[in-house]
C-alpha cells in the first residue's frame, strides 16, 4: 500500500488526513494500516519517534470501530497526560466526518467525576494513562468487555515509567477476544516479554531500521570540563542566536537549575518537568510551541508530548546512559525534511558513551571546538546587522523625532554612525567575552583576566554572564517549592549488572507507590545513592526490609553523605555547583 487510497479506508477518513496535510503514508503506517484492516493477529511494531504511529493504529481503528454500538472497542493506553490529549486530538481529527465515534483521554492528575460521566455517557475509544484506567475499571467505570484493541503505545517508556504492574493489572484483565497492538521506539528485554506473556504469537515490524537518528541530523559534541559545562551551553546558545531547541536534563532537578540560570543570565529559556504543576507545563509547552520561547529545557519523559517539527536543535546537556534515549532526542529535530543538529556537551569520562552509540545506531558524531569568543562575537554582530536590515521602519511614529536625532548626529559620518548604532548592542558581547577562557578539555585554559569583583559589579546589566553562584539556584528553588529530598545508601550496585534505569526501576517498584519521587540517582560500582521525597523516608526504608537481588540480601540506608562523582581538584568559590560536575 503506497498511497491511503489503496488501503481500503473509507472516503470520510481520506478527506479528514486529506485535511491534515497527509500526503503519503509513512514506512510504519503502510504497514501497519494493512496489517490491521485484514488481520486479527496481534501487532508488535518498532518505529522511532515522528514516524506517525498515531495514524498507523489509529486509522485502522477508527475505520472498524462501530459507532452504532454503544461500547468501549479501543483502549489505547499511552504513559503521560499530554499524549493522551494528543492522541486524543488525533483521532478526533481522524473521524472528524464521522462524528458518531467519541474518543475520550482519562488521565491522572484530573477530574475523575468528570471523566466518570464522560465514559457514562458511552464512548467508542479510550485513551489513557495506566493508572487511571486501571482506577476506573477497578470502579467499574470502564466497561472492557467488548474491547476489540488494546493498543499500548510508547510501551517502552511506560515501562521507564514504572507503570509495568499497572499494565500486567491491565492486559491480565482485558480477556475479551482482543486484538493487541504494542508500539515502542525500543525493544528492550521487558518489553519483549510483555510480548510473550501477554500477546498471542504476534507479528513484528518495524519500520526501516530500528533506532536510526533521522538522516538530515548532524551530530556534535563538545568536549569540556565536566564544570564548564553550563557555560559551554551558554555559548553555544550564544553562537547560535536564532535557536530553537529542547535541552535536555537528567532529572528534574538539574532541569530546573540549568533553567533557573539560563533565564536569570538573560535567555529565552524555561524548563518542563514532571514538579511542575499542569497548569505550568501547559504554559511552557504553549509557549514552546508557538515559538515564543526558544530553550525548552526538559527531562526526556517530560518532552515526551511535544510534538514540533521545526526545531532547529537539540541539546544534551548529559549523555543518557541508555543510545535509545540519544536516538529518541536526537530525532525531535531534522524533521519534516528539515535539517537538524543534535550537540552533545560532554566530559572525559563520558567520551566511551560516544563510541557506544556509534556502535549501535550506525550514526557518526563530529567533534566540534566551543565557539571561542571571537567566533561568538562575530556572529552576534552578524545576526544583529541582519535584525538592523530587516527591520520594520515605522515611519509615522519616528517623523516627528527626526529633526531632533538628525542633528544630534550631525557631526558623525556615515561609517561611524553606522559603528556607533552597532555597538550600542554589540558591546555587551564584546566586553563579555574579551577575556572569555578556552573551555575545551585538553586545551591549557587562558586565565580569566576579569576579577571577580567586576564581575558582579554588572552582573545585573549584562545578561550573559558567567558567574552563578549556588547560593543563586537555591533561592530561586526555594520560591519554586521544589521538595525535600532524602539521600539513601543502597548495597547494589554496577558490579550487580545493573544500569541506571535497572536501578531506578528497581527502586520504583520495591516502593510501589508513584507518588514517591524519585530524585537524583547516582549509580557506583559496589553500590549506589538515591533520592527520595523527604515525607517518605520510613516508606522507603521499610520497602526494602527484606529485600533481596539476585539472592542477595540488600542494605538501604539514610545516607549522610555529599555527592558523588569525582570533583575537579581545583574548587574555587562560586565557581561551580554540584550538578556540573
Ligand atoms: P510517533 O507517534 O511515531 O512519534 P506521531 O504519530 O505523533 O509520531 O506523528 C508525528 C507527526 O507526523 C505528527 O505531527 C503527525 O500529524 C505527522 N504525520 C503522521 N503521519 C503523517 C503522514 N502520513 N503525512 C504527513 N504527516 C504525518
Ligand atoms: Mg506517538
Amino acid at each position: 500500500m503506497k498511497e491511503f487510497r489503496e488501503a481500503g479506508l473509507r472516503q470520510e477518513i481520506l478527506d479528514a488526513i486529506a485535511e491534515m496535510g497527509f500526503v503519503k503514508p509513512t514506512p510504519i503506517q503502510e504497514k501497519t494500516i494493512s496489517h490491521l484492516l485484514s488481520s486479527k493477529q496481534d501487532l508488535v511494531a518498532l518505529a522511532q519517534t515522528g514516524t506517525g504511529k498515531t495514524a498507523a493504529f489509529g486509522l485502522p481503528i477508527v475505520e472498524q470501530v462501530d459507532p452504532s454500538l454503544n461500547k468501549t472497542q479501543a483502549l489505547i493506553l499511552c504513559p503521560t497526560r499530554e499524549l493522551c490529549m494528543q492522541i486524543t486530538k488525533d483521532f478526533n481529527s481522524f473521524s472528524k466526518y464521522l462524528p458518531r465515534i467519541k474518543t475520550v483521554a482519562i488521565y491522572g492528575g484530573s477530574s475523575i467525576e468528570k471523566q466518570i460521566s464522560t465514559l457514562a455517557k458511552g464512548v467508542h475509544i479510550v485513551v489513557g494513562t495506566p493508572g487511571r484506567v486501571l482506577d476506573l475499571i477497578y470502579k467499574k467505570k470502564l466497561k472492557i468487555e467488548k474491547i476489540t484493541w488494546l493498543v499500548l503505545d510508547e510501551a517502552d517508556e511506560m515501562l521507564n515509567m514504572g507503570f509495568k504492574e499497572d499494565l500486567d493489572e491491565i492486559l491480565s484483565s482485558v480477556i475479551s477476544d482482543k486484538q493487541t497492538l504494542l508500539f515502542s521506539a525500543t525493544m528492550p528485554g521487558e518489553i519483549a516479554k510483555i510480548a510473550e506473556t501477554y500477546m498471542t504469537d504476534p507479528d513484528e515490524i518495524s519500520a526501516g531500521q530500528k533506532n536510526v537518528g533521522a538522516e538530515n541530523v548532524e551530530h556534535h559534541y563538545y568536549l569540556v570540563h565536566a564544570r564548564d559545562r553550563y557555560n559551554a551551553l551558554k555559548r553555544l546558545a550564544d553562537v547560535y542566536p536564532d535557536i530553537y531547541g529542547i535541552v535536555f536534563c537528567r532529572t528534574r532537578e538539574e532541569t530546573q537549575q540549568v533553567a533557573d540560570k539560563l533565564i536569570s543570565d538573560g535567555y529565552n529559556a524555561d524548563a518542563l518537568h514532571g514538579n511542575l504543576s499542569q497548569s505550568q507545563r501547559d504554559q511552557v509547552m504553549n509557549r514552546f510551541r508557538t515559538g515564543h520561547l526558544q530553550l525548552l529545557v526538559a527531562t526526556d519523559v517530560a518532552a515526551r508530548g511535544i510534538d514540533v517539527n521545526n526545531l532547529s536543535h537539540i541539546i544534551n546537556y548529559n549523555l543518557p546512559d541508555d543510545p535509545d534515549i540519544y536516538l529518541h532526542r536526537s530525532g525531535r529535530t531534522g524533521r519534516a525534511g528539515k535539517s537538524g543538529i543534535s550537540i552533545s556537551i560532554v566530559h572525559m569520562k563520558e567520551k566511551s558513551r560516544i563510541r557506544m552509540i556509534e556502535n549501535r545506531s550506525k550514526i557518526r558524531f563530529a567533534q566540534k571546538k566551543v565557539p571561542d569568543g571571537i567566533t561568538i562575537c562575530e556572529k552576534q554582530l552578524f545576526c544583529l546587522v541582519d535584525r538592523v536590515v530587516n527591520i520594520d521602519v515605522n515611519k509615522d511614529q519616528i517623523e516627528r523625532f527626526l529633526p531632533y536625532i538628525y542633528d544630534k548626529l550631525s557631526d558623525l559620518s556615515r561609517d561611524e554612525l553606522i559603528q556607533h548604532f552597532i555597538s550600542v548592542e554589540f558591546n555587551r558581547f564584546l566586553e563579555y567575552y574579551k577575556d572569555a577562557s578556552d573551555l575545551n578539555k585538553g586545551i591549557e585554559a587562558q586565565k580569566v583576566k576579569t576579577k571577580s569583583s567586576d564581575k558582579y559589579k554588572d552582573r545585573e546589566k549584562f545578561s550573559g554572564r558567567e558567574s552563578f553562584t549556588r547560593e543563586d539556584g537555591r533561592k530561586k528553588q526555594d520560591k519554586r517549592g521544589k521538595k525535600d529530598f532524602s539521600r539513601f545508601f543502597i548495597s547494589v550496585g554496577s558490579k550487580d549488572n545493573i544500569d541506571k534505569p535497572g536501578l531506578i526501576k528497581l527502586i520504583a517498584s520495591q516502593i510501589r507507590n508513584r507518588a514517591v519521587e524519585i530524585g537524583r540517582v547516582d549509580l557506583m560500582k559496589n553500590f549506589s545513592f538515591f533520592e527520595i521525597d523527604s515525607s517518605y523516608e520510613k516508606e522507603t526504608l521499610k520497602a526494602f526490609e527484606l529485600y533481596e537481588f539476585m539472592g542477595k540480601p540488600v542494605t538501604v540506608e539514610l545516607s549522610s553523605t555529599e555527592p558523588h562523582e569525582p570533583r575537579p581538584r581545583v574548587k574555587k568559590k562560586g565557581s561551580k555547583n554540584k550538578y556540573q560536575s
